[in-house]
């Protein structure tokens, strides 16, 4: 058993492509959050997307950031290997009537934005407009029977009504309360996997006793969701630290597109691991 109060921090990368500088970035601070207060530094591999994963990305990034200096303190959790224990999240939240499966796609919500002409935007884009949220449940096993595959989205008002006003603390930020009805009626299990970003990420963060997330500024919002699952599944809160994303020298944030930026192209062309944390902007604060 982990003493709770030992800081631990983790880099949880998709493996969807190569790791490019701001990846780099992105581990190095977390490990240094933790190094700095004689905490553990883990690496999770979030692999649920089984049509952008591949086992090689998963490969190139361990090796890249066991070259980088990086050295984490557990075994690497995969997410794809635990789609059991986030069925049963699942079957937690509908039992207490806070799912309904959407059929919907792309599509069917493009038609259904344009045609009531009313697009509320979260952070994620335009929100879901509801189509499935009150269906019979007759009209249910009808599209069920049918074969269509459903996602399972998240009853945001329901959800909200349970756990009234909620917090959350950034260590950049401050005390933030949590809004999560900016994003809508999430979808917390995807049509091709039993689960999704969000609730992966807040189940293993729990599972793992992370007490400080560190991760870029782009996913600061995605923090509202998470701090509501943690109060819905009763997990703890952890701390947040959401890091200005690194840019290249015209300014724009590095992007899996950007083969050149790579660790792996980098590695080629003959730079040191010391060279490459310069490069991504990277000043260990541990020592
Ligand atoms: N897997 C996510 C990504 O690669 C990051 C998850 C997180 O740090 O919360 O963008």
């Amino acid at each position: 058993m982990v003493d709770a109060m030992i800081t631990t921090t983790r880099f949880a990368p998709s493996p969807t492509g190569l790791l490019h500088l701001g990846h780099a970035y992105g581990a190095l601070f977390a490990q240094d959050q933790a190094r700095r207060r004689k905490g553990r530094f883990l690496l999770r591999l979030e692999d649920i997307d089984p049509g952008r994963c591949r086992a090689e990305f998963a490969a190139a990034i361990i090796d890249d950031l066991r070259w980088l200096g990086l050295d984490w303190d557990a075994p690497i959790r995969r997410q794809s290997e635990h789609l059991e224990e986030y069925r049963r999240l699942l079957a937690r939240l509908a039992a207490r009537g806070l799912l309904y499966p959407c059929f919907c796609t792309r599509k069917d919500i493009e038609a259904e934005i344009a045609r009531s002409g009313h697009a509320p935007h979260g952070p994620d884009g335009a929100l879901y407009p509801g189509l499935c949220r009150s269906l019979s449940a007759d009209q249910r096993a009808e599209k069920q029977a049918a074969g269509q595959t459903c996602a399972l989205r998240l009853d945001m008002a329901a959800a909200i009504a349970q756990t009234g006003t909620l917090w959350w603390h950034d260590h950049h930020a401050g005390r933030i309360a949590a809004q999560p009805e900016l994003f809508g009626d999430v979808v917390l299990a995807r049509k091709d996997t039993p689960t999704s970003y969000h609730l992966a990420v807040t189940w293993d963060d729990a599972l793992q006793q992370v007490t400080l997330v560190t991760r870029g500024q782009d996913l600061f919002a995605a923090t509202h969701v998470h701090r509501l699952l943690q109060a819905l599944l009763e997990l703890p809160t952890p701390q947040y630290h959401h890091h200005p994303l690194r840019t290249d020298s015209q300014g724009r944030r590095y992007a899996k597109r950007d083969k050149a930026l790579t660790i792996a192209a980098l590695r080629a062309a003959g730079r040191s691991p010391a060279e490459i944390q310069a490069l991504a902007g990277f000043i260990p604060l541990s020592k």
